[in-house]
């Protein structure tokens, strides 16, 4: 049995981050391994950001994140700013830039350059990268941990859990991490979900003919009773299932967490982001008598999604729009401002960036990352309670957890020998 001071368990984004500052942390004669069941490594920063990486975002705020607590969020967060990130990344030779949206990606608009770097920061820090070895089992003793796996094990002085969530199964994240959390006391979330996933709609939903058709909107996220939940202004894009883009994605999480909780909750769509319900009215009444439904909309939306809306409505294209009777009206305005989204399922974690839940921040001291239940284990990454939203914030999370957690486990090694 081999024995190694600090065991990074996960060579993804958290991982890898956590074994560089380990590195970086620990004495000369500190034993750091990170071991990963995968063939491939990295095989999702590689696809990330549609194979360009969205590496973080220039502004990050704990209001774009779900799961545990903003504070708890926040204090992490702060302790590896997204400058430092930018620095960290600029030090390996990778320099950063932001496009309009506030997305950061590789000036190589290339995946591989990110992971290449992260790989050689890996080895240039002194620390053993090793795979495919896949943990299955850790227990913890008095003065450290045991652990074991395919062709594996291994005593370690602390362990640092960064397997990540359940999202992209393939990739090698598939939950097993959140099961060996569990083995060793930790809880985790009433309710673990897909989360930045698109929705199925029922199948005789007019939307899914209308595949690769795309339009800016508002998806609001309501509870049962109405009450407003969450609410996101960005491109819905419909699709033969139901619909995505990252309107879709990011509003997913909260409406799953809600009918998980047993909320009959709904999504509603208001195709014109930008015009104000009333008003809208107002231009109706004060149309010229040869204004049709059509006309009146006409470069608003595209046309199929627009002539899909009028049907819904009740009206057609060429009906004039001063002689809509007050229903048809207000079923127009219904259809283009309130639009019910009849979601009946999502695409799974299969087609999901990301996981919501996971271990509760509450459990681990945000300081160190390292476990208030199993002494000695440092978490970090997806498999913590925290999901961001579309734009770099799931990386900036896996960025900054790993951060800290790698160092805090090198530290205490350190100050104990
Ligand atoms: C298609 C897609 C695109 C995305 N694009 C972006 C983006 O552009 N920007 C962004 O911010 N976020 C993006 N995300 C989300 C982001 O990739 C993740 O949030 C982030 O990678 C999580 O990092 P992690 O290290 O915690 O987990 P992971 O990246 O999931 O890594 C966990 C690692 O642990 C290993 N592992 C699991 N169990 C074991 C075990 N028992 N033994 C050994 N190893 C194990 C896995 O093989 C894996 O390599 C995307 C996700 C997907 C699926």
């Amino acid at each position: 049995m081999e024995s190694v001071d600090v065991l990074v368990v996960g060579a993804g984004a958290a991982g890898l981050m956590a074994a560089i500052h380990a590195g970086r942390t620990s004495g000369p004669d500190t034993r750091i391994l990170v071991v990963d069941g995968a063939r491939k490594i990295g095989a999702k920063i590689l696809v990330a950001g549609g194979g360009r990486c969205n590496v973080t975002h220039h502004e990050v705020r704990p209001e774009d994140y779900g799961g545990s607590t903003r504070n708890a969020i926040r204090k992490v967060l702060r302790a590896y700013p997204v400058e430092a990130v930018v620095e960290f990344f600029a030090a390996e030779g990778v320099a950063l830039k932001r496009e309009e949206t506030g997305k950061l990606f590789p000036t190589t608009d290339k995946a591989r350059t990110v992971l290449d770097a992260l790989l050689e920061a890996v080895s240039k820090a002194g620390v053993e990268l090793r795979h495919p070895v896949r943990i299955e089992s850790i227990e913890r003793w008095d003065d450290g941990f045991t652990v074991a796996g395919s062709d594996f094990q291994a005593t370690a002085g602390r362990v640092v859990l960064c397997t990540g969530g359940k999202a992209l199964p393939k990739s090698g994240s598939d939950g097993a991490g959140l099961e060996i959390a569990r083995g060793l006391g930790h809880s985790t979330t009433d309710a673990i979900h897909p989360a930045l996933v698109p929705l199925v709609l029922t199948d005789v939903d007019p939307i899914r003919e209308l595949g690769g058709i795309a339009a800016p909107v508002t998806l609001m996220i309501r509870s049962g009773n109405g009450r407003a939940i969450a609410e996101y202004t960005a491109p819905l894009l419909c699709t033969h299932f139901g619909v995505s883009g990252p309107v879709v994605l990011d509003a997913s999480r909260y409406l799953l967490a809600a009918r998980a909780a047993g909320d009959d909750a709904t999504a509603v769509v208001r195709w014109l982001p930008d015009v104000d319900r009333g008003e809208f009215e107002l231009s109706i009444l004060g149309a010229s008598g040869g204004a049709t439904c059509q006309s009146l909309l006409k470069g608003r939306l595209p046309d199929r999604l627009l002539r899909m809306l009028l049907h819904a409505a009740g009206v057609e294209p060429a009906d004039r729009v001063r002689g809509l009777t007050r229903d048809r009206r207000r079923a127009l305005l219904d259809t283009l401002f309130e639009h019910p989204l009849v979601v009946v399922g999502d695409r799974g974690y299969t087609f999901a960036e990301a996981t919501a839940g996971g271990v509760p921040l509450s459990e681990i001291r945000l300081e160190s990352m390292e476990s208030r239940v199993v002494p000695g284990l440092h978490l970090a990454g997806e498999i913590c309670d925290v999901d961001g939203r579309v734009g770099g914030f799931n990386f900036q999370w896996a960025w900054a957890s790993g951060r800290v957690a790698g160092a805090a486990a090198a530290a205490s090694i350190r100050s104990n020998s």
